[in-house]
Protein backbone atom coordinates (compact mmCIF):
# COMPACT_ATOMS: atom_id res chain seq x y z
CA UNK A 1 0.00 0.00 0.00
CA UNK A 2 0.95 3.46 -0.88
CA UNK A 3 2.21 5.55 2.00
CA UNK A 4 0.39 8.75 2.53
CA UNK A 5 -0.21 11.35 4.91
CA UNK A 6 -2.95 9.62 6.95
CA UNK A 7 -0.93 6.88 6.91
CA UNK A 8 1.61 8.73 9.08
CA UNK A 9 -1.56 10.45 10.65
CA UNK A 10 -2.19 6.75 11.81
CA UNK A 11 0.86 5.58 12.96
CA UNK A 12 1.43 8.89 15.06
CA UNK A 13 4.07 9.92 12.91
CA UNK A 14 2.12 13.51 12.30
CA UNK A 15 -0.51 15.24 14.01
CA UNK A 16 -3.45 16.83 12.31
CA UNK A 17 -4.29 20.34 12.47
CA UNK A 18 -7.36 19.59 14.69
CA UNK A 19 -8.07 16.28 16.58
CA UNK A 20 -11.64 16.04 17.25
CA UNK A 21 -11.37 12.10 18.56
CA UNK A 22 -9.35 9.18 19.02
CA UNK A 23 -8.69 6.00 20.68
CA UNK A 24 -6.75 2.63 20.10
CA UNK A 25 -8.47 1.84 16.42
CA UNK A 26 -9.36 5.21 14.86
CA UNK A 27 -8.63 9.23 14.16
CA UNK A 28 -10.75 12.08 13.72
CA UNK A 29 -9.84 15.39 12.44
CA UNK A 30 -10.91 18.56 10.66
CA UNK A 31 -10.13 18.10 6.67
CA UNK A 32 -7.90 20.81 5.93
CA UNK A 33 -9.92 22.44 3.09
CA UNK A 34 -13.53 21.92 4.12
CA UNK A 35 -15.84 21.69 1.52
CA UNK A 36 -18.74 22.56 4.64
CA UNK A 37 -18.98 24.41 8.01
CA UNK A 38 -18.54 20.75 9.65
CA UNK A 39 -15.81 18.56 7.75
CA UNK A 40 -13.95 15.88 9.31
CA UNK A 41 -12.57 13.02 8.33
CA UNK A 42 -12.21 9.38 10.50
CA UNK A 43 -9.42 6.89 9.43
CA UNK A 44 -8.22 3.46 11.00
CA UNK A 45 -5.52 2.94 12.54
CA UNK A 46 -5.16 -0.23 10.80
CA UNK A 47 -3.49 0.77 7.43
CA UNK A 48 -6.63 0.62 4.82
CA UNK A 49 -6.26 1.79 1.17
CA UNK A 50 -9.82 2.00 0.05
CA UNK A 51 -13.24 0.36 0.34
CA UNK A 52 -12.25 -1.74 -2.60
CA UNK A 53 -9.46 -3.19 -0.01
CA UNK A 54 -11.66 -4.31 2.86
CA UNK A 55 -11.55 -7.64 4.25
CA UNK A 56 -14.43 -8.81 5.91
CA UNK A 57 -12.28 -8.95 8.86
CA UNK A 58 -11.97 -5.52 8.52
CA UNK A 59 -15.64 -4.57 8.15
CA UNK A 60 -16.15 -4.10 11.70
CA UNK A 61 -13.68 -1.05 12.24
CA UNK A 62 -16.21 0.57 9.29
CA UNK A 63 -19.09 0.22 10.99
CA UNK A 64 -17.58 1.52 14.61
CA UNK A 65 -15.99 4.77 11.61
CA UNK A 66 -19.81 5.81 10.65
CA UNK A 67 -21.01 4.93 14.65
CA UNK A 68 -18.48 7.78 15.65
CA UNK A 69 -19.52 9.90 12.61
CA UNK A 70 -22.86 9.46 14.65
CA UNK A 71 -21.47 10.78 17.71
CA UNK A 72 -19.59 13.42 16.65
CA UNK A 73 -22.11 15.20 14.40
CA UNK A 74 -24.83 15.21 17.58
CA UNK A 75 -21.63 16.62 19.98
CA UNK A 76 -21.21 19.44 17.07
CA UNK A 77 -25.03 20.08 16.75
CA UNK A 78 -25.56 18.85 13.44
CA UNK A 79 -27.40 15.80 13.46
CA UNK A 80 -30.75 17.57 13.49
CA UNK A 81 -30.09 19.09 10.81
CA UNK A 82 -29.05 16.52 8.96
CA UNK A 83 -25.44 15.31 7.47
CA UNK A 84 -23.37 13.57 4.81
CA UNK A 85 -21.29 10.59 5.89
CA UNK A 86 -19.44 9.48 2.99
CA UNK A 87 -16.55 6.95 1.52
CA UNK A 88 -14.67 8.33 -2.25
CA UNK A 89 -13.15 5.15 -3.52
CA UNK A 90 -10.34 4.96 -6.03
CA UNK A 91 -10.19 7.26 -8.97
CA UNK A 92 -13.50 7.68 -10.52
CA UNK A 93 -14.92 8.14 -6.95
CA UNK A 94 -12.83 10.67 -6.30
CA UNK A 95 -10.19 9.57 -3.81
CA UNK A 96 -7.24 11.43 -3.53
CA UNK A 97 -5.74 10.21 -0.17
CA UNK A 98 -5.05 6.68 -0.76
CA UNK A 99 -5.48 5.68 2.84
CA UNK A 100 -9.76 4.60 3.96
CA UNK A 101 -11.48 7.94 5.25
CA UNK A 102 -14.71 8.42 5.80
CA UNK A 103 -16.50 11.99 5.42
CA UNK A 104 -18.47 13.91 7.70
CA UNK A 105 -20.41 17.14 6.14
CA UNK A 106 -22.67 19.36 7.12
CA UNK A 107 -23.77 21.92 9.07
CA UNK A 108 -25.98 24.25 5.89
CA UNK A 109 -27.52 23.94 2.77
CA UNK A 110 -25.20 25.48 0.71
CA UNK A 111 -22.29 23.42 0.20
CA UNK A 112 -24.45 20.31 -0.91
CA UNK A 113 -25.17 21.10 -4.84
CA UNK A 114 -21.04 21.78 -5.23
CA UNK A 115 -20.32 18.24 -4.19
P1 LIG B 1 -10.58 12.27 -0.90
O1 LIG B 1 -10.82 13.07 -2.14
O2 LIG B 1 -11.77 11.46 -0.48
O3 LIG B 1 -9.31 11.46 -0.98
O4 LIG B 1 -10.43 13.34 0.25
C1 LIG B 1 -9.21 13.68 0.82
C2 LIG B 1 -9.49 14.81 1.78
O5 LIG B 1 -8.36 14.93 2.60
C3 LIG B 1 -9.72 16.16 1.11
O6 LIG B 1 -10.99 16.66 1.52
C4 LIG B 1 -8.57 17.02 1.62
O7 LIG B 1 -8.94 18.36 1.86
C5 LIG B 1 -8.18 16.30 2.91
N1 LIG B 1 -6.80 16.46 3.34
C6 LIG B 1 -5.67 16.32 2.60
N2 LIG B 1 -4.57 16.50 3.35
C7 LIG B 1 -5.02 16.75 4.63
C8 LIG B 1 -4.38 17.02 5.87
N3 LIG B 1 -3.04 17.09 5.97
N4 LIG B 1 -5.14 17.24 6.95
C9 LIG B 1 -6.49 17.18 6.87
N5 LIG B 1 -7.16 16.92 5.72
C10 LIG B 1 -6.44 16.72 4.61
Amino acid sequence: MEDSIFAQFARGELRPDKVRFENDEMLAFDDINPAAPVHILIIPKEPIASVAELTEAQAGIVSRMVYRAKLLAEELGIAESGYRVSFNVGKDGGQIVPYLHLHLMGGSHSWRDRQ
